[in-house]
Order: structure tokens, then C-alpha cells, then sequence
């Protein structure tokens, strides 16, 4: 989508801290931090949110999932957390699907 702002880091029109990159997926650095390890991964396709997963693009969030795994291990963050809020009462400030990955700090729960 030629406005969202993840579109435009996935196609490297603006810049980030890339951490992973691959035909489908992109992952780097949250730009404002809420834990000492904090990453995104993000489809390169634009898909809006959580709500819009079916059974078409189902495949591209198991490698999302996938991804995430590889980039904990590899960073050696054993205990961390997934996030994806949907919608603005939730949080979601971006409308391109993104996972947050937090970890090297103790979590609360419930989230706030
Ligand atoms: P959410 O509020 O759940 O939609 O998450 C959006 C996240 O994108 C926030 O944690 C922001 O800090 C992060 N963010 C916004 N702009 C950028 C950017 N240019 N580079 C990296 N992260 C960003």
C-alpha cells in the first residue's frame, strides 16, 4: 500500500534497523523500545491487522512465527514476549500486521 509506513520500510524506502530479512518477511528494531530487546516482524505483503488472516495468508504468518523463533534463539532470548494489537482501543497505532517481540526484562499480567 503506497501510504503505510511498513510498507515503506519493508521496501526499504525509509530506513531501519534490519535484524532479518527474507522473500516474505521483514524484522527489525521497534524505533521507541519497551524492553531492552524489542523487534518487529512484519509481512512485506500489506495485510492490515490480525483480523484479516485467512486461509490464504495463514502460511505467511506460520513463517512469521517461524522467523521468530529463529531470531530469539539466535539472540539468545529464552523468555520474551508476542504481541500484535488490533485496532486503536487495543493500541495498534500502525494498520500493517506487525508481531512485537519484547524480552530481557521481567513481564507483568495481565498487560495493561
Ligand atoms: P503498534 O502501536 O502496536 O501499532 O506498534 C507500532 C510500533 O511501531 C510501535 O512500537 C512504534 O514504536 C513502532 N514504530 C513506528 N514507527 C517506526 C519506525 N519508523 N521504525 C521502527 N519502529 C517504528
Amino acid at each position: 500500500m503506497s501510504d503505510c509506513l511498513f510498507c515503506k520500510i519493508a521496501a526499504g524506502e525509509i530506513p531501519s534497523d534490519t535484524l532479518y530479512e527474507d522473500e516474505l518477511c521483514y524484522a527489525f528494531s521497534d524505533i521507541a523500545p519497551q524492553a531492552p530487546s524489542h523487534f518487529l516482524v512484519i509481512p512485506k505483503s500489506h495485510i492490515a491487522s490480525v483480523s484479516q488472516i485467512d486461509r490464504n495468508n495463514s502460511a505467511l504468518v506460520a513463517h512469521i512465527f517461524e522467523v521468530i523463533a529463529k531470531l530469539t534463539a539466535e539472540k539468545g532470548i529464552g523468555s520474551y514476549r508476542v504481541v500484535s494489537n488490533i485496532g486503536e482501543q487495543a493500541g495498534q497505532s500502525v494498520p500493517h500486521l506487525h508481531f512485537h517481540v519484547l524480552g530481557g526484562r521481567d513481564m507483568t499480567w495481565p498487560p495493561g
